[in-house]
């Protein structure tokens, strides 16, 4: 059996950290298991969806590598939402139901009020062809529910919550279809799943109850269901659902230098028994992905890990991952350099402004200032071409017999302007004779 996994996003907005999250599970677990990895676009409402968002949604997923096998669209699969609705119809599975919104709401509270689950009464299957008749020719068009069977308890081996059991009597028929002929996602969704050979679902698990009445519809449509897993929902570092996360897209990581590899190990590990690691490739985390790993309490995103994490991944990145998004002129030996200090690669114009220059020069007291011009001369008379850094340190250590702090703060500072850094031994070959001279004779 071949694995297909599915992500499908309805297109009305941009993916959030939480889709990118069910986005990398279905990833991972087809890559995982040599399968497939769909991408379907949820776009049956027509006001609704807009095509920018589509766009956005595959420039995202290809910015973290979560590239899909393949791409459907709902849209385009009208026809066949119709003649599997038209065959449900036939057999009795799906019925037409006039009650107004209205009517309905003063149903549920009447059954609230007694204490009684708001199910819906099935008053529609009561009716008579006479009273459908009646509805039509006042200019009632019908919305349409799915009729379910209630004669057996719905029943899966969820792959990360285990065995669920619901009773379809405690469960209203889903209306499937609305008055005006457009279609709620649910029976699409099962058409699309059981054309498209889909064998695993991985989802939110606010998509539980939908998991229990789709089941019967697959079994209505002589399907195989897939294997379901609901993944827990992802909470704030404060421990709350926060609405912070649903506006934390691309857009912002990328804006405060995320590698997208950094979203990718956090949001792969989170919420499981695994440890989030600094991978800077997806490949131990593909190896490693289990639903029986993950947890069923809410998975906490945190912000502050997501940076601690960024910077980790940030110093394994080679050059040639990083040389387009570098200031101009920063080769690879300076990348080598700066790398271990950077928090995002953007602050390796920083640094590089440190090492080009011009620095600000740094307050030096009157015993320093006769310590920096012994340097000056000393840096005139080492050897630059190799390791400039440990011949100057140690001719200056030999001649003043300073050590430690005192011998080689005075020379960051001059050299650099700033108290920490990059190992000197790696940046001082990057400054140079010439600019190296001139920042440390403070005079
Ligand atoms: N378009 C649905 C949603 O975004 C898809 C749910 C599913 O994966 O089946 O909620």
């Amino acid at each position: 059996m071949t694995v297909i996994t599915r992500f499908a996003p309805s297109p009305t907005g941009t993916l959030h950290v939480g889709n990118i999250r069910t986005a990398l599970h279905n990833w991972l677990f087809a890559r995982a298991k040599g399968g497939k990895f769909l991408l379907r676009i949820d776009d049956t409402d027509r006001e609704r969806s807009q095509e920018h968002f589509v766009e956005s949604i595959r420039a995202d997923l290809g910015w973290l590598g979560l590239v899909p096998d393949a791409e459907e669209r709902q849209s385009e699969r009208f026809d066949r939402y119709e003649a599997r609705f038209a065959e449900l119809v036939a057999s009795g599975r799906i019925y037409p139901a006039y009650e107004t919104t209205q009517e309905l709401d003063l149903k549920r509270k009447v059954l609230l009020g007694r204490g009684l689950p708001p199910v819906y009464d099935r008053a529609a299957l009561a009716l008579s062809d006479q009273d459908r008749a009646t509805y039509e020719a006042e200019g009632k068009a019908p919305h349409w529910r799915f009729r379910l069977d209630h004669a057996a308890p719905i029943a899966w081996d969820d792959c990360v919550r285990g065995p669920q059991r619901f009773d379809p009597a405690l469960l209203s028929d889903p209306v499937i279809r609305r008055a005006d002929g457009s279609w709620l996602y649910l029976l699409p969704s099962v058409i699309d799943d059981v054309d498209m050979g889909v064998t695993h679902v991985v989802r939110g698990e606010d998509h539980v109850s939908n998991t229990a009445t789709q089941l019967q519809m697959f079994e209505a449509m002589g399907a195989a269901p897939p294997s379901f897993a609901h993944e827990a929902l992802l909470i704030g570092a404060e421990g709350k659902l926060s609405k912070r996360l649903g506006s934390l897209g691309v857009e912002h990581f990328r804006e405060i230098g995320i590698e997208p590899q950094a979203l990718v190990a956090l949001l792969a590990r989170i919420g499981t028994s695994d440890p989030v690691e600094p991978f800077a490739d997806p490949a131990p985390l593909i190896a490693s992905f289990d639903f029986g790993r993950f947890g069923r309490a809410p998975a906490r995103f945190d912000e502050a890990e997501l940076a601690a994490l960024n910077a980790r991944i940030v110093h394994q990145l080679p050059f040639a991952a990083v040389a387009e998004r570098l200031p101009a002129g920063m080769g690879s030996q300076a990348w080598d350099a700066i790398r271990p200090n950077l928090s995002t690669v953007a602050d390796a114009q920083d640094w590089w402004q440190v090492v080009e220059g011009p620095i600000a020069p740094a307050e030096v007291s009157a015993e320093d200032r006769v310590f920096l011009a012994e340097a000056t001369t000393v840096a005139a008379q080492i050897d630059w071409a190799t390791d400039p850094w440990p011949a100057l340190t140690g001719a200056l250590k030999e001649m003043t017999g300073r050590k430690g702090r005192a011998l080689f703060l005075p020379l960051r500072l001059a050299l650099t302007g700033r108290e920490h850094g990059p190992d000197m031994a790696a940046l001082l070959p990057l400054i140079g004779r010439d600019r190296a001279l001139a920042r440390l004779a403070t005079d």
